[in-house]
């Protein structure tokens, strides 16, 4: 392998992978390098002896067989030479899988799709600061005891409609579709490695790869036969589609579980991930290694799994993980392509590395990269003027801390460039994402108690869901880590990452408890779908339709001048994150209407308070008020 000149051995086929044909099946495979390749056809998943077969070495480094006959949903490896030994992998590219990724599948979709799946209707594009994106972990989704839910910790949990709580509350898929979310993210769902598919109640968040083009098993009723998991997967994306909700993947193309055994360094050893030059792996991903994403048949790679899960299962938006480990062009490439599969399409990332990275620095994607382009990006700035650091003590904007007014503004706008003093990193709203919590670190509410332990538990629920209604009532993209809106709790962990179905799962019955604070948060996300200028495209249109308004310390105001005629002509957002009520002039004579106060939001004008003001008005500590005239 010493000295061998990948860059002259690209493959530029549409093909690699193991191609399903009635008649034959077509093996392709990239292993410049190898003196020898097979492969092992095992008839089913438990068969240990397979029959082998050589294939031959083609141009540029791809090797190929075209096998006669039908192998349909058979299993399959590859077998290399390594200083005499023999290395058998599953093939990088294989779309199914025996239990915990051991062998390859050649699929044959169109015998495993459930039926309806070709047809089926998928919710109409919005546009993307339409989107609210509500972050789930499959388990998490099921598993606690209130869920209602029969298929616990599954996919097919999301296939289950009209469940309930204990106390008869909707649940599951119906929650998801009364709280008005249109983006369901999933966290890891692809092939993970750290949990044995073949245990119960294994957890991990699975931010650990092994096969990038199959389907997580654990979360299949049976992983050992690799199409249950394809089909009960569709079937969560069919239900899902049919009750109006889009699906988000969240992946990791920057690191594997392993190294030095990898199906990507047993068939092109040194060429997948980015080494030193004593052949250490550079750990820009915190996990042990790194994806070299700017080789041509890396990108490739990363390339051709996108497309496959967008066209095979129809998804609609893509997570990135560390985004900032993945070099530009590869982006720019990925969006390129995942917009001609569908224009609408979501893609976010986060613009960080995990760790030092030997991709230099102009070259990661990181934040303010994306300019002009369709990939957002998480906004920790706006994250951290609301809430303070992750997993300290400090605050920021809603839990008491002094001076965030400026950092809330700019997170407002879009973190565009507004004007001389408000100054961001995007170039259009569309390219933040706006969020407060996430998966990894303290869940808001944890963070609240953590970072105010001197105050009541009251004033910390009206916290959360001041940081939630600054999110979403800004421009941008909202982002909700699933639960926020129910005060998820996780005992104070802060990487709960495989603490376990107890501390992850999300208990439903907190939806009765705080019930007030869903319904506030429900409402919320259906006045901003409503109101056309709380999500605007353009930064100009931001510029122009968007003015602050002076208010004391420790609160923001603004005004939205609407130049769409199904909007309120104007909307008055007033955020009091002060603990004492404060009085505002309005900024026209005449009948204010409230739409939100410190009980409740009703786009047609509250109920409970003071329904109109005229001259000034009042706003309650803690709290949200916005107000609105035709
Ligand atoms: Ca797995």
């Amino acid at each position: 392998m010493e000295g061998f000149n990948y860059e002259e051995c690209i493959y530029q086929g549409m093909d690699l992978g193991a191609t399903y044909n009635i008649d034959y099946t077509l093996f392709k495979v990239w292993a410049p390098g190898q003196q020898e390749v097979k492969v092992i056809v095992y008839d089913n998943y438990f068969e240990n002896d397979g029959k082998v077969y050589p294939l031959s070495k083609g141009e540029n480094g791809v090797w190929e067989l075209r096998l006669e006959g039908d192998h349909k949903n058979k299993y399959y490896n590859y077998v290399v030479k390594s200083c005499n030994l023999e290395l058998e992998t599953p093939d990088p590219y294989t779309k199914g899988a025996s239990a915990n990724g051991k062998k390859g599948m050649i699929v044959d979709f169109q015998s495993i799709n459930p039926e309806g799946w070709e047809n089926h209707k998928i919710p109409e594009a919005v546009r993307p600061t339409e989107s609210v994106i509500y972050e789930m972990h499959v388990r998490d989704f099921s598993t606690n005891k209130t869920s209602g839910i029969l298929n616990k910790g599954k996919y097919l949990a999301f296939t289950e409609l009209e469940t309930e709580n204990q106390e008869g509350l909707a649940t599951g898929i119906e929650y998801l579709k009364e709280l008005g979310v249109t983006h369901l993210h999933l966290m890891p769902v692809f092939d993970f490695k750290s949990v044995d598919e073949t245990i119960k109640h294994n957890y991990n968040w699975g931010y650990d790869p092994h096969l990038y083009n199959v389907p997580e098993g654990s979360y299949a009723t049976n992983p050992y036969d690799g199409k249950v998991r394809i089909q009960e997967f569709k079937k969560m994306i069919m239900t899902l589609h049919e009750n109006g909700i889009r699906v988000v993947m969240d992946v990791v193309y920057n690191h594997t579980f392993e190294v030095g055994d990898s199906p990507f360094d047993i068939l092109v050893p040194n060429y997948y991930y980015r080494t030193y030059h004593d052949g250490s792996y550079s750990n820009g991903s915190g996990c042990g290694n790194e994806i070299a994403s700017e080789r041509p048949m890396v990108r490739r790679f990363i390339i051709d799994s996108l497309k496959f899960w967008a066209k095979e299962y129809k998804i609609d938006g893509f997570r990135f993980d560390l985004m900032a480990l993945h070099d530009i062009d590869t982006m720019k490439e990925i969006e390129k392509e995942l917009v001609k599969i569908n224009p609408d399409i979501l893609i976010y990332g986060e613009p960080w590395t995990g760790g030092d990275s030997l991709l230099p620095y102009e070259k990661r994607f990181h934040k303010g990269v994306q300019k002009g382009s369709k990939v957002a990006v998480f906004n920790d700035d706006f994250r951290n003027d609301i809430k303070g650091d992750n997993d300290g003590t400090s605050s920021g904007f809603v839990n008491g801390g002094l001076h965030f007014e400026h950092g809330i503004k700019k997170g407002i706008v879009g973190s565009i460039d507004y004007d001389q003093w408000i100054k961001g990193f995007t170039l259009e709203p569309i390219e933040t994402i706006n969020y407060v919590s996430s998966h990894d670190n303290l869940s808001l509410f944890d963070k609240i108690e953590k970072s105010r332990p001197d105050i009541t538990f009251e004033e910390r629920v009206k916290m959360n869901r001041l940081a939630l209604s600054i999110i979403l009532t800004s421009q941008g993209i909202p982002f909700i880590q699933g639960g926020t809106e129910i005060l998820r709790t996780k005992n104070g962990d802060h990487n709960s990452y495989k603490a376990g179905d107890e501390i992850n799962g999300i208990d439903w019955s907190r939806k009765n408890k705080f019930i007030d604070i869903f319904v506030y948060i429900k409402e919320l996300i259906s006045l901003r779908k409503s109101q056309r200028v709380m999500c605007l495209e353009k930064a100009q249109d931001v510029r122009k339709h968007l003015k602050f308004i002076d208010s004391p310390e420790r609160s923001v105001a603004y005004l939205l001048e609407s130049p769409y005629k199904e909007d309120y002509k104007y909307i008055f957002i007033i955020h009091n994150a002060g603990i004492k009520e404060i009085s505002l002039k309005l900024p026209f004579k005449g009948q204010w209407k409230v739409i939100a106060n410190e009980h409740e939001v009703k786009s047609t004008g509250v109920s409970i308070g003071i329904r109109s003001f005229e001259g000034e008005v009042n706003i309650k500590a803690i709290s949200t008020y916005i107000l609105c005239k035709e």
